[in-house]
């Protein structure tokens, strides 16, 4: 595809990079069988070739877009299911990435729109905050009617019981049980450290039990990805430099072998640091190594000689790979490998490699396609009537958890469970 840039323009590293990008795309529109928000509503503007289109045209102007254009560049996922069909490998994250950031930087947003939007990449990444915030939820509730939508979203969404406690509550190294075979980071997280604990403790004990030493080093919390994906730049990179500094704390970085995320999310965006933050100066340098560093904790379970234990039972599970784990890292097949070696029945979800409508925060902003996507996921996993559904994203659990009545865990949880830890809560454990 032709494209207009200046060379002011293209002195950007971020319009240089979705200028490739656009003259790779042919506009074959074969995409478009992937991207839900086009399955769901049929619009071309919906479609990631008309997603493309439109970007290429905001950012060529480099003016502020239209209401228009934002509508449908807010309803993108960011799931990255239209890279799987795209025979040309158009780089479809930088762009949705690019545009988002322009957006916030030149749109005028409705008020309400703005103040949800500040709220969330503030609130969320702030664990401490966000547990008072869920307790507000449950005050809120008989309030529910009077507010609007998007608060009425966060309040349905809001667990029904108080979290557990966070990692950091307890510690910050945590050392291997036989001989030591390696040494490595685990990124708490922010949301996860709070919905979802249990992963980030199964973690700990399955690496310490196979020899790895795991590290939470102090002031080290949310990966950034929020507001990353809110097009929040600069308090992304803030986030990510209080990573960078704590992790850099007596030369840790350079010295472990990897930087574990238990949420996919985290991880993707982990993994694409160096990219992403390569033009801020105090940065650099240590987002390139903590892009290379950075792996999943199921990669990572997949290189340790797992002894599995019997199980009570034999589990019938439906794998529900979150996007940011199948599409945007590329891992599947593993995970679901793994289960059935630790003796489950696998089961295959029908349009699997459709996303869950979670999406970070897209659950809160786009609460109608996300709602029918979830209403969809669930269908096609009832179907199949499993004992459990194992997830790999703290968000996707979540999504997916509050609408039905099986019990949705972390494949870390399981794994650990089946090499000699806790039985999971959803899976009849205490
Ligand atoms: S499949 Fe790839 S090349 Fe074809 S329209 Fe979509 S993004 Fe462009
Ligand atoms: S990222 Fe997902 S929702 Fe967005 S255009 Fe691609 S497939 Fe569609």
């Amino acid at each position: 595809m032709q494209t207009h840039f200046d060379d002011q323009q293209l002195a950007e590293p971020e319009i240089a990079d979705c200028e490739r990008a656009l003259r790779k795309c042919v506009h074959c529109g074969f995409c478009a069988a992937t991207c839900p928000t086009y399955i769901l509503t049929g619009d071309e503007l919906d479609s990631p070739r008309g997603r493309i289109q439109l970007i290429q045209n905001m950012l060529e102007s480099g003016k502020a877009p239209t209401a228009e254009t934002v509508h449908h560049l807010d309803r993108c996922l960011s799931c990255l299911g239209c890279k799987t069909t795209c025979p040309s490998d158009v780089n479809y994250d930088q762009l949705i990435d690019k545009a988002r950031a322009h957006i916030e930087e030149t749109f005028e947003r409705p008020a309400l729109d703005k103040q949800v939007r500040r709220l969330l990449g503030w609130l969320l990444p702030r664990p401490n905050m966000f547990r008072v915030a869920i307790a507000f939820a449950y005050l809120g509730r008989p309030l529910r009617r009077w507010l609007p939508e998007p608060f009425q979203v966060m309040l349905d969404l809001a667990p029904d019981r108080w979290p557990a406690p966070r990692l950091s509550d307890f510690g910050t190294v945590y050392p291997a049980e036989e001989d030591k075979k390696g040494r490595v980071i685990l990124l708490r997280g922010c949301v996860q450290s709070v919905l979802d604990a249990e992963a980030n403790a199964a973690a700990i004990r399955i690496l310490n039990r196979y020899g790895m030493e795991v590290l939470v080093p102090s002031g080290s919390g949310c990966c950034g990805a929020l507001p990353h994906h809110l097009g929040q730049t600069e308090q992304a990179e803030q986030w990510a430099l209080k990573n960078a500094i704590a992790w850099s704390k007596n030369n840790v970085l350079n010295e472990v072998d990897h930087i574990v995320a238990t949420a996919s999310g985290c991880g993707s965006v982990l993994k694409d640091y160096g990219r992403i933050f390569r033009s801020n100066p105090d940065l650099a340098d240590s987002a390139k190594i903590i892009g290379k560093k950075s792996i999943d904790i199921v990669e990572l379970i997949g290189k340790l000689d797992l002894k599995f234990v019997s199980l009570p039972r034999q589990f019938k599970v439906t794998y529900h790979g979150a996007c940011s784990l199948r599409h945007g890292q590329a891992i599947d097949g593993l995970p679901q490998k793994l289960l059935a070696d630790a003796g489950c029945e696998v089961l295959e979800i029908p349009e699997e490699h459709l996303c869950c409508g979670s999406a970070g925060t897209y659950n809160i902003l786009q609460p109608e396609l996300s709602q029918a996507l979830a209403k969809r996921k669930v269908s096609n996993i009832r179907k199949l009537n499993p004992d459990l559904v194992i997830s790999a994203n703290v968000g996707c659990s979540m999504q997916l958890a509050s609408r039905m009545d099986i019990g949705v865990c972390h494949t870390v949880q399981f794994l650990d469970w089946a090499t000699g830890g806790p039985r999971p809560k959803q899976a009849g454990g205490p």
